[in-house]
């Protein structure tokens, strides 16, 4: 087990058993760590050695974007849960062990204060109702609160935004997302600042970062550290190359790196976190960056078609992983390494499988616990031609 990390029971989650978020929480966190080696180790052993999984000292609290959803209680009465995993049952839950505590109280305040004022939370069945969800996303500093309501007439606002503000100063920025579809999606498209600038900014491997309420960011801040620094040095920069930052979120992989290469372009298919990522390079004065929205596959076919060049391609998929335009383009480029971030490992193995029919080979893996007590892991691994 790696040093500093003790088998110690995770905790004891009392929602265990209603919620279904976190499957592993009764394991203790060794045994936990030791789960999502054997299964990364099972899916990448085909093509070389996995090393130990990087875990935290202490898996708990460490969710930095909170999520509530608002439903009628049995006695009517408004009242914030979660969706039980894999449905839309609402399960009351507070004081979540993955969650941050800041983030937690506010969303307390939000649900007294809801009821206080006769907020009727909404009711997908009947589309009746206003509030529907909440939304903190908690950076070191900075803490954002996301109001998502079914109408856009927000009743009492200004006494709500008051008493939420006097019961926490901690509060940067107050946002109103306006979702009236019947939709699966917590966020609609229509933002509306209540209160300060609508974005927080946090800080990441010594550089400051804004994140929108529609942008990616990693949930995990001290192990998206640990991750990142893993993959700069998997990208053994010199200075002098032409880097490529695929689905690239707010561009806080490439931003980390931009000062080690000469060239960076990301690409990002989110038209909100692309404007981030703009305004990220702009505030801490990075000037060779560029980037483009558009999908990663078909921006990389344009680049193989039109004769360009890539020396490093970092990339962060979605769960889903990569395509075959987006790897077939990068088998064509030929960049001299590949640094693949994944949530999946599943999706990763498949795609490394598809590299390596193209002359790729692994040369390093290793798997970070970005989210104790889930099944979820992530894993970085650097590829490359043979010398
Ligand atoms: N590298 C970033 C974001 C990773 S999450 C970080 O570490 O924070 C994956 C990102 O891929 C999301 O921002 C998502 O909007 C983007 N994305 C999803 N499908 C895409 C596609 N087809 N082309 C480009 N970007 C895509």
């Amino acid at each position: 087990m790696q040093d500093g990390i003790r088998n110690q029971a995770c905790f004891h989650c009392r929602y265990a058993n209603d919620c279904g978020g976190c499957t592993l929480s009764e394991l203790p966190y060794g045994d936990q760590l030791a789960v999502k080696q054997a299964r990364v180790t099972k899916l990448l052993k085909p093509f070389g050695y996995v090393e130990p999984i990087r875990g935290m000292e202490n898996p708990t609290h460490y969710r930095n974007k909170v999520h509530a959803v608002f439903a009628a209680d049995r006695r009517g009465r408004l009242m914030r849960g979660v969706y039980r995993e894999g449905t839309h049952r609402v399960v009351p839950v507070e004081h979540c062990m993955l969650e941050d505590e800041r983030a937690d109280a506010i969303l307390t305040t939000v649900e007294e204060l809801a009821r206080e004022f006769h907020y009727q939370p909404y009711d997908e069945d009947r589309r009746t109702g206003f509030l529907r969800h909440a939304l903190v996303r908690a950076g070191k500093r900075e803490l954002m609160l996301v109001l998502v309501t079914a109408t856009q007439e927000f009743p009492a606002k200004n006494a709500f935004i008051r008493a939420l503000l006097a019961a926490h100063p901690e509060l940067t920025t107050v946002v109103q997302n306006l979702n009236a579809r019947q939709t699966s999606m917590v966020l609609g498209k229509q933002d509306r600042v209540l209160y300060g600038k609508g974005f927080i900014e946090d800080t990441l491997c010594g550089r400051i970062f804004r994140i929108s309420p529609q942008s990616f960011y990693q949930v995990n801040s001290a192990q998206t550290e640990v991750l990142y620094r893993l993959a700069a040095d998997m990208a053994g920069l010199r200075g002098t190359e032409t880097v490529l930052d695929a689905y690239c979120g707010v561009g806080t992989i490439g931003l980390s790196v931009a000062e080690r290469c000469r060239q960076l372009i990301g690409v990002e298919l989110n038209p909100q976190a692309l404007r981030d990522a703009q305004g990220n390079a702009r505030r801490n004065i990075i000037t060779n960056a560029r980037f483009f929205c558009e999908d990663a596959g078909r921006w990389m076919q344009q680049w193989a078609a039109g004769g360009q060049t890539l020396d490093v391609v970092f990339m962060d998929p979605p769960r889903s992983g990569s395509d075959e335009a987006f790897l077939n383009a990068l088998i064509r480029l030929r960049p001299r390494r590949v640094v693949y971030i994944s949530c999946d490992p599943a999706t990763l193995a498949r795609d490394i499988a598809y590299l390596q029919k193209g002359g790729y080979v692994m040369r390093r893996a290793v798997p970070v616990d970005m989210f104790p007590a889930t099944e979820h892991v992530e894993c970085v691994v650097r590829l490359s031609l043979p010398e």
